[in-house]
């Protein structure tokens, strides 16, 4: 119970109510990230002092994405800071609403964290207002005129507030401190500890695996007394087929068959991972040679060009990456990129945003490429319900872009072991290696069915209290 038992309620949305309990204990609200994998936002409150891990985008269904035009559920000028814990948009993407709503305060993140977020900002605004602009063009929104969800003018305003911070160093705001800690996901990704005189919260972010090829592991958990930790994987343990020998297969079945290997990827994170893995395939000559590979993002180039400058925050030393970026060709403009649909060069590799076919030049690769048998099509990542990658997953045989239908004939291959998030076992071990044990572990970051599995195996296997966060819920600790 809080000291003064004071209690406000705040509505968020149309009918979820949550509760602020303001006293000397920490306060944790769920206003994101909570019952889905999307939108990520956790308040933590001790007496006045209020920050704010993460504020993410809501992505996926429309019942979802429709919830980024809704109330944040708190008052954002009344937040003090804001911890980003990586660059992904469903942790960093709602940043400029929370700023257009009058968030002045600092954003604390690590440098790579920073540098990915600018780029994956302002390319989240300039696609808000495209879709706006199209919508208003071809007539089809409710609204009139079409607004976008912010503006690239809205998301700069985000940049000066940006703080890059070290990992370990731990820095007060008001009543409550934080320090970050490696997560292991993407680059610069990181883990909170928030503390206040008496309470410690540790917010794991997303987690990355043990065995990721570029990233290093992430850290054991700090001593807390309460762990919020990450459930995407929490109902499944990647393929024991590793994501190199996958790729192998794939590239020397299209080297067969003469035909091209699309993968849909992120730019920002699987995109790395992917051309690092294919080039070391070519230099230990398990595939040939000569076989080209397009990297087809703006964003990604952008992306790639920091994991050399960061390399202290991956496995490969200087000038490693670069020297991977020096085998792959960029397809620099959207001329290029036609031009790519049309050559007749074969086989060929050709890696291309967006990961789950929502958008981007991939959609182009996929209405050339995918009524072809003899091309393979390689989704190397989650593909959210609702999205073309998901309809594909299940099974679909033609796809609407742009309009109109398009047939898949290619194979349609997925696997998981690309992923840049801790599976289940990764997960268990991950918090069996806390400093201490905590009294409480909430899931958050995970579709039910996953979050529930996850909560039975670990209350199973490490005997911790485990519930699933609710989205609105309020725990005081
Ligand atoms: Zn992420």
């Amino acid at each position: 119970m809080s000291f003064f038992g004071l209690v406000r309620s705040v509505l968020i949305g149309d009918n979820r109510t949550a509760k602020i309990e303001i006293g000397e204990t920490v306060n944790i609200e769920f206003f994101g990230g909570a019952e889905t994998v999307t939108g990520s936002k956790f308040l933590v409150q001790e007496n006045e002092t209020r920050i704010l891990v993460d504020c993410g985008m809501f992505q996926g269904l429309k019942r979802l994405r429709l919830m980024n035009w809704e109330s944040l559920g708190f008052d954002a000028a009344k937040i003090d800071a804001v911890i980003l814990t990586h660059a992904h948009l469903d942790h960093c993407g709602a940043l400029p609403i929370l700023v257009k709503q009058g968030f002045k305060g600092p954003i604390y993140c690590t440098e790579p964290t920073l540098e990915l977020a600018k780029i994956i900002l302002l390319d989240s605004a300039k696609i808000q207002e495209e879709d706006a602009e199209y919508a208003n063009r071809k007539g089809f929104s409710k609204h009139h005129p079409a607004l976008a969800l912010y503006t690239v003018k809205e998301a700069e305003n985000v940049l000066p507030l940006m703080k890059a911070i070290s990992l370990h160093q731990e820095r007060k705001v008001g009543d409550l401190a934080f320090t970050l800690y490696g997560s292991g996901h993407i680059l610069g990704a990181a883990s909170a500890l928030v503390s206040s005189s008496t309470k410690k919260v540790y917010f794991s972010g997303d987690l990355g695996r043990y065995n990721d090829p570029l990233m290093f592991p992430p850290e054991a958990p700090p001593a807390a007394d309460v762990i919020i930790m990450e459930s995407t994987y929490g109902d499944r343990d990647h393929s024991l087929v590793s994501s190199k020998d996958f790729l192998k297969e794939c590239i020397l079945e299209v080297c067969k068959s003469r035909g091209v290997l699309l993968i849909p990827s992120f730019s920002v994170g699987r995109m790395q991972n992917l051309l690092h893995e294919i080039v070391e395939l070519k230099r230990s000559e398990e595939i040939p040679g000569q076989v080209p590979i397009f990297a087809n993002s703006p964003m990604g180039d952008e992306a790639s060009a920091l994991y050399e400058k960061f390399h202290d925050f991956h496995r490969l030393g200087s000038g490693q990456f670069a020297e991977v970026l020096s085998e792959v060709h960029s397809v620099k403009t959207a001329e290029d990129s036609k031009n790519l649909n049309e050559t007749l060069s074969r086989p060929m590799i050709v890696v291309a945003a967006s990961g789950m076919l929502t958008g981007g030049r991939i959609l182009h690769h996929v209405k050339s490429f995918g009524g072809d048998p003899r091309n393979i099509l390689l989704l190397a990542g989650f593909q959210s319900a609702g999205t073309r990658g998901a309809s594909l997953l299940e099974g679909a045989r033609e796809l609407k872009i742009h309009g109109r239908m398009h047939p898949i004939n290619c194979k349609v291959v997925a696997s998981d072991s690309f992923s840049a998030h801790a599976d289940r076992n990764d997960l268990v071990t991950w918090l069996k290696s806390a400093e201490r044990v905590p009294q409480r572990v909430l899931l958050v970051h995970g579709e039910i069915s996953a979050a529930e599995a996850l909560r039975s195996k670990i209350q199973a296997e490490a005997g911790i209290e485990t519930e699933i966060a609710k989205l609105g819920q309020s725990i005081t600790i």
